[in-house]
């Protein structure tokens, strides 16, 4: 069996699983993307959000292009050299309006996380790549443990590891954009990915 044949089966079994209620209300499922043949680096993100959902892709809203830009300026090929998962395959959201029933993101819960941790776990193994990159705290956390974090972890800072294969930490570009709006972090994030590039090729 490929990679490829591997990952289609854990998708449809990924695609019936209902074990959460946001697996019951989901536009799409978020599975990942990638050539697991070219992939180097699995790249591990949070959540899928409402672009996401809508696409069935990971990455594809305001953090995902942000990620690309800095992606491009660091020479990092997404489509060649990255496979992109989230820690959750389906969109957790609340209902932010009750009468229009507009939905708004929302961090996951413990419960979602342990449901969904073996997919993301099957997957890593099936790639089997060179380097994991964990995009934020939650998949930090969701790998490593919760001892860490990423402020004080990111890029050359630590020397974090997944069942013998390194894992690299880098802020999360939601985060970036939303919140920090620093040209400082930014630079980090750049100087991170660069490191990165430098690992893999
Ligand atoms: N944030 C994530 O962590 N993953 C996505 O797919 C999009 C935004």
């Amino acid at each position: 069996m490929t990679k490829q044949q591997m990952l289609n089966d854990l998708k449809q079994e990924c695609e019936n699983c209902r074990v959460c209620e946001i697996g019951k209300e989901r536009t799409n499922l978020v599975f990942g993307i990638g050539n697991p043949d070219t992939a180097k680096i699995v790249f591990i993100g949070e959540a899928p959000g409402e672009q996401e959902d809508k696409e069935g892709i990971p990455f594809v809203g305001k953090a995902g292009q942000f990620l690309d830009e800095y992606l491009k300026k660091a020479g990092i090929d997404r489509e060649k050299d990255l496979y992109i998962i989230n820690t959750l395959k389906c969109r957790p959201f609340t209902i932010k309006n009750q009468k229009t029933g507009i939905k708004s993101n929302r961090p996951p819960m413990r419960e979602e996380k342990q449901a969904c941790e073996h997919f993301m776990l099957r997957q890593i193994e099936i790639i089997n790549p060179k380097l994991i990159v964990l995009c934020g705290n939650n998949a930090l956390k969701s790998l490593c443990g919760s001892k860490y974090t990423v402020t004080k972890t990111h890029g050359k800072l630590a020397n974090l590891e997944y069942k013998g294969r390194k894992a690299i930490a880098i802020y999360h570009p939601s985060y970036l954009v939303s919140y920090a709006h620093s040209e400082e972090k930014n630079k980090e994030l750049l100087d991170d990915l660069k490191f990165i590039n430098s690992f893999i090729v």
